[in-house]
């Protein structure tokens, strides 16, 4: 071997020494990175038997328009009115139908509306909730409660919980919009059989990140 292909060799195996280690950790950190599906749901109710028949009259079934990302659950044809103290706004109905009516604002919409504090809860929290008046088709109805800003949560199946290594109930971090996207914190974990993985936001939060309909996220390790 010629001395110039002698230093060659030793400049090749000095960068394989300092480089290596950098590569093999490179792409899968211990904690490993995760993305989660993200939609971002435009505001909406979902209505109890009795208000659907008072809206839209006795015997009248959901229709169906579009299927959603969990399971079971779609999106209708049918719209009601939200009338709010300064404006009224169309709601998309989602079927199927709840125990308890519920309608989930955007936080810009409910100061929009005139509707003062909303609280943020968790689909079907709805203990303490304001009311809000609907208007339909065939009637109008006062729900006593059940106007909500939807708490960002996750929905996991138990063998994506599992996956990824988390408890229902907790709380994750997760950056929503790329590099120049939005951490989210407080991003509430739920847990079901029923459940398919996806992280939902409503609109005031998907545009902050500047992402519409469907993006994802990366967890972020706990700190
Ligand atoms: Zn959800």
């Amino acid at each position: 071997m010629s001395a110039h292909a002698t230093r060659l060799a030793l400049v090749a195996a000095l960068l394989a020494a300092l480089a290596l280690p950098a590569f093999a950790r490179s792409p899968r950190p211990a904690t490993g990175r995760h993305f989660l599906p993200v939609s971002v749901s435009a505001r909406h109710c979902h209505l109890s038997a009795g208000d659907l028949a008072a809206l839209f009259g006795a015997g009248h079934s959901l229709t169906q328009r579009k299927t959603l990302s969990q399971p079971g659950q779609f999106a209708c044809e049918e719209t009601v009115k939200l009338v709010g103290p300064r404006g009224s706004l169309e709601l998309r109905v989602l079927g199927p139908t709840r125990k308890q009516s519920q309608v989930e604002l955007s936080a810009t919409e409910a100061r929009t509306l005139g509707l003062g504090k909303v609280p943020v809860r968790l689909s079907g929290a709805l203990e303490g909730t304001p009311g809000v008046k609907l208007e339909g088709p065939s009637g109008s109805v006062e729900l006593e409660s059940g106007l909500i800003l939807a708490r960002r949560h996750l929905h996991a199946a138990p063998k994506d919980a599992r996956r990824l290594g988390l408890r229902n109930g907790q709380l994750l971090s997760v950056r929503v919009g790329g590099k120049d996207g939005v951490v989210y914190s407080g991003v509430k974990v739920r847990v079901d059989p029923s459940y398919k993985l996806d992280l939902h936001l409503d609109t005031d939060e998907g545009n902050a990140a500047r992402i519409d309909g469907r993006a994802r996220g990366l967890l972020l390790p706990k700190r």
